[in-house]
Parts: structure tokens; C-alpha cells; sequence
């Protein structure tokens, strides 16, 4: 072979010239023999959602030599002419004058012959998934918004914050936590029934972060604006569809910033990341929505093309309260908000994304900024039409007194939360951020189904193998 550059099969489609010479490589995923002497061969490289169709005569020594391995799922190298296509199906197709095949792939053992797989199926191969049509568009998708995510923020000059993974915090029981030690699990040192983890290797108790918050208002209160963008950890022993064991979490934290400032941001932020998806990832969502979600892109151009409407938690339990909807769970001032009565105010009341604030107290977390008169806090969810909560933030406690006393409230030692606490002592000021689990986010965005199949590995109950 010569030394032709390799192009993507993405570059090669959308060309909009004949070329006498290229390069592409890429995995077979079907092959069609007509009687005429001729094989077509569909190659997928992942670089885009079509496959390049490449055309063998059969006459050819090359195809001659190669007949055998031409199956679903090899590798090859091909050279030849990119000409304008005289099938419907396409722009672009490749008339072969060489080919390689670097990798064969058995015609009886390759799981992925058929034209469509079962998700279960497919995550039994986690290895072979990603050369499915489905996992080339959520895996192009998720690459999108994690870039977006990072632009967004970047274009803001908030600054990008490593938090660190172990920690002995616990961000309030957010969730439940992974322990981590180097202990002897069959022999811990002991003392009278009790581990001494004076012994471990941190010399404490430590777990994988649940969140990096806390660590977050750390550096917002002295770069003003940081966000995170992580892995997350939760031992939740719920088997759901929305739940995974180790998930990453995008975290903004702003100095100088209230309860409306925070739901602008989240605003904005949530209109510029399906505006971006909708704009570089058309060709995808196209699939989502023809094959996963119907009505998946002009759900997602509402979003984009509305104001969302605010409301406080009071009048949002009025509306519900009036409703007279046959909800599951009853609704009253104090309850938490069940995504039956999310999807009722999104879906059916306001028709379009809704933004929740100003939350009981009793229900929410310490560290979130107490309203006058003590029965509420600062707190903000953001609920998209036919999605459901997307995005939950706060302001949070400036005052060292107040919230000093709301962690003993909650049966918190402060003694525990010192650093937290001398925020507050030294220069506090303003401060709010929300979180946003990245994987819920590719869900909305694709509208798959099932959390295990927006993330390459997933981690759930009793699976972590690959
Ligand atoms: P949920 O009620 O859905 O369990 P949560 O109230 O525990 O969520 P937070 O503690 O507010 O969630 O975490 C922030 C965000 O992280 C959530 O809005 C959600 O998008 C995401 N998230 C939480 N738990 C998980 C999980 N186990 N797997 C994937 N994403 C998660
Ligand atoms: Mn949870």
C-alpha cells in the first residue's frame, strides 16, 4: 500500500468532490455479493452514524485473495476512488483497487450478526456494544456534551476543579458510601469489637466521594467561580433505571451569587447543552428519535426555545394540591415532590421546563441558605417536560451561626465539619451551585431508556466485571 493519509468515513461522505485516491479503515458491519460480480462491503469507523459503502470486483485479486475474511465485524484497510455513489442510499462510495484485513471475524461466533440486538443482550458484551448503531450515537453524544459542558464553563471563566475521590466527608448523606481500606478484611485490627482504623492506610475511615460540593465551596471562595466535572459514587442498592454505582457528576460553584443568579445559570445551562447537542449531533438525534424516543427533537427545540417558568414549592403543592389528579403519593406542604407530580407540573401544567424553589427545611440538607421566618430553604430544581428532574442546586448558608446550628439540628458534629465551618469564619460570602448527574443528562438528551446504557462500563449491583 502507499502512503495515502487515512480518512475518517465522516470526512469521506460528506465530501463534495471526487478524489482519484484515498485511505479508509474501519469494521465491516454487512456484506451484500450481487450476482454481477461484484461485493458491497457497509464500513464503520465511529466517526459518524453512516456507514461508507466500498465496492470489490470480483475479478480483483484483492478481493480474490480476501473472499473468506470479508465477514461482519473484521478490520480492514481500503484503498481506492471516492466517487459519487449511483445507489439512493448515499453520497459517496469507494471503488476498491487494495485491501488489508488487519482483524477476521468468525461468521459462526461474532455475537453482533443480526441487525438489531436486545440492550440486555448487548450489555452482556460490553466489549462489542460500542460497534452497534445505538452505542456509536450515545457514546458521539455523551463526547458532545461532556465538550459542552467544559466550553460552557470555560467561556465563563469559571475555573475546572479536580476534587478528590477518597474522602472521610459524606456531603450529608447524599447517598450511600463505598468504604475504602487497605484492612485485612478476614482480620481487622480490632479493639473491643470495634476496628481501629487508626490502622488503615489514611490513619481514618474513608469512602469514595458521593459528591464534590463541599470541596467545591472550598475553591469558589477564592476563584470565585469553579465547577467540577467528575466520578461520583453511591453504594445505592436500588436497581432502577436512573440509579448507577459510579456515575459523573458536573458541579458549578459560585462566590457571589444568590438563589437567581444560581436558576439563570442552570437556565442557561441547560438551554445551551441540548442547543449544542441539537446542532453538532443532528444525525444522531435523528436516529434517537426515528428508532429510541419519537418526538425526541422538538421536545428538545422547546426546551431550547422557551423561558422556564419559576415557582416556589408552596404554590407548586397549591397546583397540585387543586389538581385533582389520582397521584400515587398525597401531596402536602413538607412532603418531598414525587416525579409523578414533577411530570404533572412540567408536562401538563406549564407545558414546558420548570424550575422548583424555595423547599421545606425539614427536607433538605444543612448546608443549604435558610429563608426568613426559618421554614424554608434556598434550594432549586430544575424539571424538564417527559424527562424529569435534571439539575438540583442551592444557595448556601453564609452565616457561621445559623449554620453551625442547623448541622447540630440535624444531628451533625460540627466538630466534624470544621474546615466547612471556617468558610464561614474567614471572608464568607454569597454563595450558591447546583449538580448535574452527567449520565441523566445523556439519557434526556439520546432518550434511552436505562442508565446502564449511556455510560461505557456501567457499575449496578453485583456487576462490575467489564
Ligand atoms: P435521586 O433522587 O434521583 O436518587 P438524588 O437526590 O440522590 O437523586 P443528588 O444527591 O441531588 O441526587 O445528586 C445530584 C445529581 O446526581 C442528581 O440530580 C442526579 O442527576 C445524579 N444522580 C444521583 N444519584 C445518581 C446515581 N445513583 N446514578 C446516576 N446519577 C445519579
Ligand atoms: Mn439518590
Amino acid at each position: 500500500m502507499t502512503h495515502t493519509k487515512r480518512s475518517k468515513v465522516k470526512k469521506l461522505l460528506s465530501s463534495s468532490e471526487e478524489k482519484s485516491h484515498v485511505l479508509l479503515k474501519g469494521w465491516v458491519r454487512t456484506r451484500r455479493d450481487s450476482k454481477g460480480g461484484f461485493s458491497f462491503l457497509e464500513i464503520n469507523d465511529g466517526s459518524c452514524m453512516k456507514n461508507i459503502q466500498v465496492i470489490l470486483n470480483h475479478s480483483d485479486p484483492c478481493f480474490l485473495e480476501n473472499d473468506d475474511k470479508l465477514t461482519t465485524g473484521s478490520c480492514v484497510a481500503v484503498e481506492g476512488r471516492l466517487v459519487r455513489s449511483q445507489g439512493s442510499g448515499q453520497a459517496m462510495e469507494v471503488q476498491v483497487e487494495h485491501l488489508r484485513v488487519y482483524g477476521t471475524a468468525d461468521r459462526e461466533k461474532y455475537p453482533l450478526q443480526k441487525k438489531r440486538h436486545s440492550f440486555e443482550f448487548l450489555r452482556e458484551i460490553a466489549h462489542l456494544r460500542p460497534r452497534t448503531n445505538t452505542f456509536g450515537a450515545v457514546m458521539r453524544v455523551r463526547n458532545r456534551l461532556a465538550y459542552s459542558i467544559h466550553r460552557f464553563f470555560q467561556d465563563r471563566g469559571f475555573i475546572y476543579l479536580h476534587t478528590p475521590i477518597i474522602t472521610t466527608s459524606d456531603c450529608e448523606g447524599a447517598g450511600e458510601m463505598f468504604q475504602v481500606t487497605t484492612l485485612d478484611l478476614a482480620q481487622p485490627p480490632m479493639n473491643q469489637g470495634k476496628v481501629i482504623y487508626e490502622e488503615d492506610f489514611f490513619g481514618e475511615k474513608t469512602h469514595l466521594t458521593v459528591s464534590g460540593q463541599l470541596e467545591g465551596e472550598v475553591y469558589a471562595l477564592a476563584f470565585s467561580e469553579i465547577y467540577t466535572f467528575g466520578p461520583t459514587f453511591r453504594a445505592e442498592n436500588s436497581n432502577t433505571s436512573r440509579h448507577l454505582a459510579e456515575f459523573w457528576m458536573v458541579e458549578p460553584e459560585m462566590a457571589f451569587c444568590e438563589l437567581d443568579d444560581n436558576m439563570d445559570l442552570a437556565e442557561e445551562f441547560v438551554r445551551f447543552l441540548f442547543r449544542d447537542a441539537l446542532e453538532h449531533c443532528a444525525e444522531d438525534l435523528e436516529f434517537f428519535d426515528q428508532r429510541i424516543y419519537k418526538g425526541l427533537i422538538e421536545n428538545h427545540r422547546q426546551i431550547v426555545d422557551c423561558t422556564f417558568e419559576r415557582v416556589t414549592y408552596t404554590d407548586a403543592i397549591h397546583i397540585l394540591d387543586k389538581s385533582n389528579e389520582p397521584f400515587v403519593y398525597n401531596v402536602e406542604w413538607g412532603c418531598n415532590l414525587q416525579s409523578e407530580h414533577e411530570r404533572y407540573l412540567s408536562e401538563q401544567y406549564f407545558r414546558k421546563p420548570v424550575i422548583v424553589y424555595n423547599y421545606p427545611e425539614e427536607i433538605k440538607p444543612f448546608y443549604m441558605k435558610i429563608n426568613e421566618g426559618g421554614e424554608t430553604v434556598r434550594a432549586m430544581d430544575v424539571l424538564l417536560p417527559h424527562l424529569g428532574e435534571i439539575i438540583g442546586g442551592s444557595q448556601r448558608e453564609d452565616d457561621y451561626e445559623i449554620l453551625g446550628n442547623r448541622m447540630k439540628k440535624k444531628d451533625l458534629k460540627p466538630e466534624n465539619y470544621s474546615w466547612y465551618l471556617d468558610l464561614r469564619r474567614y471572608g464568607s460570602a454569597p454563595h450558591s451551585g447546583f449538580g448535574l448527574g452527567f449520565e441523566r443528562l445523556v439519557q434526556f438528551v439520546t432518550g434511552m431508556e436505562n442508565i446502564r446504557d449511556v455510560i461505557p462500563f456501567p457499575r449496578t449491583p453485583k456487576h462490575a466485571k467489564f
